[in-house]
């Protein structure tokens, strides 16, 4: 693991760091690469064509922009504050990813990279990426750890059928972290070729910051229906925080607004033992992973522990640097909710708004489920829904003993 080197004057902005946190913690061979994308995503952000072709995806192929919804029956059965839902789980297909993919797509095709790879978790990524490979028509190599493909494999028939190749990781725990680190290796060794589209505000600089502006399109929408519908900020948003690319997108342009709470919710898994969850604010410290300096769930010395979630997307050890600013800033506040309140919200959103979420999504829903009732009807809640449950099925029925009958 290379030293971590903190900026000698942490409050100076430097680029690529969150107060002391992100940077570039890579082997050499791949500095380079990492310095030819960031100068290339500055000149396409600066590119008025590049974002316009950007928008006309985003509007005619995803389906943006996704609805800002009142939950009237959930806010009137909590009895407190009014609750909307920012509405990704309904992009095409089915999470927030597609914002990401799309920006980075078309990025690598910009340079002029024909080969993609990526490495996915729940496969939500993976079938982003997949997807857009397909639309732009570039070669797509996804890397998914064995025991992901085994809990997810709907969505590696999906990435099949879209023409990537997913290339199963037997290292490790078989999860994403192993994918990340196949990923790296593969970008290493083909670096000339290949374009690497990262899946979270995580990695090496520039990643986060890029990944945070390709999602920031979530809180610009949510400011202009808000004001439209309530002619007001809202008293806080929640989102939940596995890398943090969509909390980071949900809560990017509320920062000045200091009124405006911002709510991260980590996955508090079975129990607050070490190995038991994914709460890298609770039980982690700082540390280096994969590229960049963060908050890491690790031992004393310096391993990475292994985590649990019930949700595939929120069980990662480290978190987006911009999130540990955020975090030590006190700017965002960041609480937990565990398995049982995640599979309880899910049920709960199902029956009383015909909305079946992902279960990574709904931690931010049980967030809301859990403050609401104190506060005032007059104070608004935005809870935003990260993705939709159907790739979750499975795990409902076993965890929630649904079958053929009804419950
Ligand atoms: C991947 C995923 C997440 C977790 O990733 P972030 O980068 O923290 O947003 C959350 N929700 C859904 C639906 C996902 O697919």
């Amino acid at each position: 693991m290379a030293s971590v080197i903190i900026p000698s004057n942490p409050s100076q902005p430097t680029a690529g760091r969150f107060g002391v946190y992100g940077g570039r913690y890579v082997p050499e061979t791949l500095m380079a690469a990492l310095s030819e994308l960031e100068q290339e995503y500055e000149r396409a952000k600066a590119d008025a064509t590049f974002q316009a072709e950007l928008d006309d995806l985003l509007h005619n192929f995803a389906g943006r922009p996704t609805a800002l919804y009142y939950a009237k029956r959930l806010t009137e059965q909590l009895g407190g504050a009014k609750i909307y839902l920012k509405r990704e789980d309904l992009l095409h297909t089915g999470a927030h990813k597609i914002n990401n993919s799309l920006g980075q797509g078309l990025l690598a095709k910009r340079m002029g990279k024909q080969r993609i790879i990526a490495e996915t978790g729940a496969g939500q990524h993976g079938v982003a990426t997949a997807t857009v490979c397909a639309l732009l028509g570039l070669d797509c190599v996804v890397y998914m750890g064995e025991e992901d493909m085994r809990r997810q494999e709907l969505n590696v028939l999906r990435m099949r059928l879209l023409g990537a190749e997913v290339r199963g990781v037997s290292s490790g725990s078989k999860t994403l972290k192993d994918a990340i680190n196949e990923a790296m290796r593969d970008w290493v060794t083909n670096v000339r070729t290949t374009y690497y589209v990262l899946g979270s505000a995580l990695g090496a600089h520039p990643y986060p910051t890029m990944v945070r502006d390709f999602h920031r399109v979530i809180s610009r929408e949510m400011k202009a229906q808000l004001l439209e519908k309530e002619g007001r900020l809202p008293t806080a948003i929640i989102a939940c925080v596995g890398g943090g690319s969509n909390a980071i997108g949900a809560f990017y342009e509320f920062i000045p607004d200091k009124n405006v709470r911002l709510i991260g919710v980590e996955a508090g898994g079975r129990s607050g033992e070490l190995g038991e969850h994914a709460m890298r604010f609770q039980g982690g410290s700082p540390g280096v992973l994969q590229g960049t300096f963060s908050y890491v769930l690790q031992d004393e010395q310096g391993q990475i522990a292994s985590t649990h979630s019930v949700s595939a997307g929120l069980d990662y050890a480290s978190i987006g640097p911009e999130h540990a600013m955020l975090h030590d800033t006190g700017r965002a506040e960041y609480t937990s909710a565990d398995d049982q309140a995640a599979l309880d919200a899910v049920v709960r959103l199902s029956r009383t708004e015909g909305i079946l979420p992902a279960l990574e999504s709904a931690h931010a829903v049980a967030e809301a489920i859990r403050i609401a009732p104190s506060m005032q009807k007059h104070e608004i809640l935005v809870v935003n829904l990260s993705g939709r449950g159907d790739k979750d099925m499975g795990i409902l029925a076993r965890e929630l003993k649904i079958q053929g009958s009804n419950a």
